[in-house]
């Protein structure tokens, strides 16, 4: 029988990631839907090779462009993730990949758990932001759940089946991204331009900016946290610049498990399909140079100051993590626009995570989406207003 699946983001790149995948067994899916926000090209492409039914495009103008070039099929084109009852009438998918990017991916995340017996997800925001959220839904509809992050989806692999999980300490690796060595004194000149230029992953623009300022590891120590339930004290960052090693887990019964996989998105996703190793994938031979040379470091706070955050992170699930997000949201498209510099990124963050308004939120649990919206954009107003003033 075909595996029915569904594509949250399919014009992304771990969503053409999995595309790739899913292409060269093509006869053994079916693709239930596929959605984009306003890359239609790109979607129309994958439309005609899988033969899919069901499209969502999210922004208004690619969404009028799609229905008329697919006039004439017989092809359903929505403009949000409210009909997603219509699409999927009671039908569930064998498994749903979330990376959409960005709070964009909270809501149909958290809607399409109802529609699908395993649900891999990428989009970090959902999981920061909404995990409480997403932990209920997925309870309440028997739904499995992947991560599909790389550390986390090695986390998640070297804890196996085990029930007693019996872990006394994770280590999460980091590239050190871009400016691993770069002069500290030319930290205040940098470019988007440099800043998306990362040493080892090819990813979106949003996560390669983060990556340069680490933020990306405050985001995967929240989210690692959240789903194996862990304290914040045993989690731990460490550089690792080949990006060979993706997750130590140090075990209460004196073992240590490491794992690594060649540096690309392909192998988490790969198996996060393929998960009871019905297919095997091409890889790179295990490679002993790095492997002698692994070269671990802790990290420099200089450097990477926003890992700082991790410190002042409360114990339960919060709101504030909520607003680290979408301030950095903020801040990453201020720096892609050049209204501010690299470096006051992490320096507003550390300011903001300061600030009377904003600390209240540590005691607050969300509750319900909306309040999660809500919050999203009363930061996002709030940073912009701060900075559109300036120019750099
Ligand atoms: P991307 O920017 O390449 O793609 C994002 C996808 O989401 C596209 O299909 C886009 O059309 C869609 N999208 C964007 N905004 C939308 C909106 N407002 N409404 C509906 N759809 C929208 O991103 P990516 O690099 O593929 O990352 C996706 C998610 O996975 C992110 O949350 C990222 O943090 C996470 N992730 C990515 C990587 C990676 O290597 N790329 C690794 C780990 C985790
Ligand atoms: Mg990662």
């Amino acid at each position: 029988m075909k595996k029915k699946i569904i594509i949250l983001g399919s014009t992304g790149s771990i969503g053409k990631s999995l595309i790739k995948i899913i292409k060269k067994d093509k006869n053994n899916f079916e693709i239930l839907l596929l959605t984009t926000n306003s890359n239609y090209k790109e979607l129309l492409k994958q439309v005609n090779f899988f033969k899919v039914k069901n499209l969502i495009i999210t922004n208004k103008k690619s969404f009028i462009i799609t229905q008329k070039i697919l006039e004439n099929k017989k092809i359903n084109i929505y403009n949000d993730f409210n009909s997603l009852d219509v699409i999927l009438n009671k039908k569930k998918a064998d498994y749903v990949m979330s990376s959409i990017s960005g709070f964009a991916g909270l809501n149909p995340t958290l809607k399409i758990i109802k529609f699908s017996k395993k649900i891999a997800i990428a989009n970090k925001e959902s999981i920061i932001c909404g995990w409480k959220l997403i932990k209920n839904e997925l309870k309440r509809y028997k739904t499995k759940f992947i991560p599909v992050d790389s550390e986390h989806f090695s986390i998640w692999s070297l804890i196996g089946n085990s029930k007693n999980i019996n872990i006394e300490k994770v280590f999460i690796t980091a590239s050190g991204g871009p400016f691993k060595n770069l002069n500290l004194n030319k930290f205040s000149s940098i470019l988007p331009s440099d800043a998306l230029k990362h040493p080892k992953w090819s990813m979106g623009k949003k996560i390669s900016i983060d990556s340069a300022t680490m933020m990306n590891k405050v985001f995967e120590i929240i989210e690692a946290k959240k789903i194996f339930n862990l304290n914040y004290s045993q989690l731990k960052i460490l550089i690792h610049p080949h990006s060979y090693v993706h997750a130590i887990l140090k075990f209460t019964n004196g073992l240590t498990k490491i794992l690594t996989h060649d540096t690309d998105m392909k192998f988490p996703i790969f198996n996060s399909i393929y998960s009871k190793h019905e297919r095997i994938i091409k890889s790179n031979k295990l490679n002993l140079s790095i492997l002698n040379n692994l070269n671990f470091s802790t990290v420099d706070y200089k450097r990477f100051p926003a890992v700082r955050l991790i410190e002042q992170l409360p114990i339960n699930d919060s709101l504030f993590e909520t607003v680290l997000v979408s301030a950095n949201d903020a801040l990453v498209d201020l720096f892609l626009k050049r209204k501010i510099k690299f470096i006051d990124i992490s320096k507003q963050l550390l300011e903001l995570a300061k600030k009377k308004e904003f600390l209240k939120y540590k005691s607050k649990s969300p509750r319900n989406i909306n309040e999660i919206n809500k919050l999203v954009e009363y930061v996002n107003s709030k940073v912009y207003s701060i900075n559109l003033q300036k120019s750099i």
